[in-house]
């Protein structure tokens, strides 16, 4: 088998199979090997009974009580058992449809019982847990099994059976990395770290091989940031771009004055686009800091100029969250200027449309999604192309966006919290302003970490809430029930919901599986307040803004990284209200409280993904993944901060300063 073979080469995977892997962006053995692992289950320690009753999923060492019983429940068989623990408490367990357990579990017999927990009060119990003997738990706990990202109809375990069918066989990735650079560093090879993060034989050599491809990618990222640059340094401003008092009588009409630092920033990027040079600019600025305004300002001055501009959105949602707002603005102050939506999900009609409008420049400043690099699209007098939220972009989608014009002006506005020193390794290529000020109408937001016995108490101040006119999220870390994973999901979520409050408030969901138009519905029901409480994924982390919206309830909080938890706060406290933020840490794990509690304490992105880093240590690289860095597979800015400088280091060593390579093999990384 070789690595661009199909994955239809491999046993068990037919026709249908390969298509739900094509949704996973997985067509080749090559492409599986490279699907990496989320993150790997680790056997935990078991607790007892009474510290399991505070937790949504939990192992405990049980001896059973009695022969378990078999009751028709509905149309299925149900196994109940008792067990009790070494302090004589007791916990039921339920199985469905597995009659034969009775025969087979014998009282008296030890075991360990995994699995989720359920129910309240005394009726609190295990649901379909794993019964495992206590030497093969002990084994398990030094294993490490992969968990891979899913998609609906392949499972985790299925996704790893395949990755080792593949391994069976022997197939051999090729090395990228230069041999000169594997040796200098001191990696793993490729073909060993490949099968190291698949299935790793302990937490030693994972750490090896997770360095090595973490090392990689970050290589390659800064090899193709540095061939922009280059490309970049020689260009001259060609575009006549002159200021326009325009710009400044229409901020005297806003009804908020810009912050300083605002201020400062747009006054930056006034200066790139009417100066000698191209612009290549990245605005930086906490949540709610004010980025979008800037961006209109920009794309306004252009527009002035009678130059179209385009900004590009990562999701359909804020793409047209940007446009409803650009045109409102344009409508209420009386501007002369043309804005246009283009995303994947418009009829075709309204695309061809939008494509003639784009083309015949009857469009100035353009908004959409990723659609807008397709290349069917003909822009007409292109200066500028903004990316919000750039971070969620490969380094290649700017390049094709920018490679629509003649070489445009370019401005990426990105909130994520980069230390200086990183962004400007990951971002030499930009100049950076820094919005390190929030508008100052806000009231901080209140923050609580509570357990799940507070549930109720949240979803009745949610009611309270709604019933002021405000409005609230409620985020649950999956879309739907899985058997594998524990954890909230939107769907059963919303339906809990729903018989709580019964008609009195209206509850909807949004997750990313849904049809575009769908998202794009519920999402202006929502802005619009026809919606009262909306549960979704964290599809809702980036851009959006409901000043209306006031709580934000999240779901087994402890999985999600700080800085992931910060952006998602980041959604309330838009407005001039109140806002309120609940961390639900499910876990019943006291440490997680404490790195719950920094969002507590603290308000600044940066320091937060900093305090996470610390709090999560060295050790834990596989943890929690941090939002936003998407174009990373394996690396993780923050906590692989070492190894960034070290690629970076390595991009200066290899490439001579006339940008070639100075090794041999470096082609095949660009
Ligand atoms: P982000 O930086 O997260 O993209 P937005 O641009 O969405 O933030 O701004 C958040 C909200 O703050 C918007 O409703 C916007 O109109 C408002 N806003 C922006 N600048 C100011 C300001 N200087 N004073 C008051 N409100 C502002
Ligand atoms: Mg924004």
């Amino acid at each position: 088998m070789r690595a661009e073979d199909s994955i239809k080469c491999i046993k068990g995977i037919g026709e249908k199979t390969a298509l739900l892997y094509e949704k996973l962006g997985v067509g080749t053995v090559g492409d599986l090997l490279s699907y990496y692992p989320r993150s790997y289950e680790r056997y935990e320690e078991p607790v007892s009974i009474r510290e399991a009753a505070r937790m949504d999923f939990a192992a405990v060492r049980v001896v059973l009580v009695s022969t378990p019983s078999v009751v028709q429940g509905g149309r299925v068989p149900v196994t109940i058992g008792f067990f009790e623990d070494a302090e004589g408490m007791r916990i039921r367990a339920v199985w469905y449809r597995s009659p034969y357990l009775r025969s087979t579990l014998k009282p008296g017999t030890h075991y360990v019982l995994r699995g989720k927990l359920k129910g309240f009060g005394r009726g609190r119990s295990f649901e379909m847990p794993q019964l495992i003997t206590p030497d093969a738990y002990e084994e398990k706990r030094k294993s490490l099994q992969p968990i891979y990202p899913m998609t609906q109809g392949i499972t985790s375990a299925a996704i790893g059976k395949a990755v080792a069918a593949v391994m069976q066989e022997g197939c051999i990735v090729p090395e990228l990395l230069p041999e000169e650079i594997v040796s200098a560093y001191g990696f793993m090879e490729r073909n060993a770290a490949v099968s190291q993060i698949h299935f790793p034989t302990g937490e030693k050599l994972l750490r090896k091989a997770h360095d090595r491809l973490a090392f990689e990618e970050f290589f390659r990222f800064l090899l193709r940031v540095r061939k922009m640059k280059e490309e970049l340094e020689r260009e001259k401003n060609h575009f006549a771009l002159v200021r326009d008092d325009e710009t400044e009588a229409f901020l005297k009409r806003l009804p908020f004055r810009l912050t300083d630092a605002q201020q400062k920033t747009w006054k930056e990027i006034e200066e790139d686009l009417t100066g000698h040079h191209m612009m290549y600019r990245m605005v930086q600025g906490d949540v709610g800091s004010g980025k979008t305004i800037i961006a209109f300002l920009a794309m306004y001055l252009a527009a002035l100029c009678h130059y179209q501009s385009v900004l590009m959105a990562p999701t359909e949602v804020l793409a047209r969250q940007h446009y409803q707002n650009f045109t409102d603005m344009a409508g209420r102050y009386g501007l002369d200027i043309r804005v246009q939506l283009l995303t994947g999900s418009m009829t075709a009609s309204r695309k061809r449309e939008a494509l003639a409008a784009i083309e015949n420049h009857e469009a100035d400043l353009v908004v959409g999604t990723h659609a807008l690099i397709q290349e069917k699209v003909r822009y007409h007098d292109l200066a500028l192309v903004i990316t919000d939220e750039q971070h969620r972009f490969g380094v290649r989608q700017r390049e094709l966006l920018s490679e629509k014009g003649h070489t445009p002006h370019v401005l990426v506005m990105s909130a994520t919290p980069i230390p200086r020193s990183l962004a400007m390794i990951l971002y030499g290529d930009l100049d950076i302003s820094v919005i390190d000020e929030k508008p100052s109408n806000r009231l901080p937001i209140k923050n609580c970490v509570v357990d799940i016995g507070y549930r109720e108490k949240a979803w009745n101040f949610i009611r309270k809430k709604i019933g002021e006119g405000q409005q609230a999220y409620v985020i649950c870390p999956m879309v739907e029930e899985n058997e594998e994973v524990s954890g909230e999901d939107v769907i059963g979520y919303a339906g809990k919901l729903r018989n709580f409050y019964g008609n009195e408030v209206s509850v909807e969901i949004l997750h990313g599986r849904m049809p575009d138009a769908e998202k794009d519905r519920i999402m202006t029901e929502y802005a619009a307040g026809r919606i009262n409480v909306l549960v979704s994924t964290t599809v809702i982390e980036v851009g959006i803004d409901v000043p209306n919206a006031t709580v934000i309830l999240v779901e087994n909080a402890e999985r999600f990284g700080l800085a992931q938890l910060h952006q998602l706060r980041g959604r309330v406290g838009r407005g001039k209200d109140q806002s309120y933020c609940i961390l639900i840490n499910t876990s019943g794990k006291p440490e997680a409280d404490e790195r719950l509690e920094i969002l507590n304490r603290e308000n600044d992105g940066f320091v937060i993904a900093r305090e996470d880093l610390r709090l999560r240590g060295p050790g834990d690289f596989f943890g929690l993944r941090q939002s936003g860095e998407l174009a990373f597979h394996v690396a993780d800015i923050y906590a692989d901060a070492a190894l960034l400088k070290q690629a970076s280091e390595a991009v200066n060593r290899y490439l001579d300063s006339s940008g070639t390579a100075a090794v041999p093999g470096m082609e095949r990384l660009i």
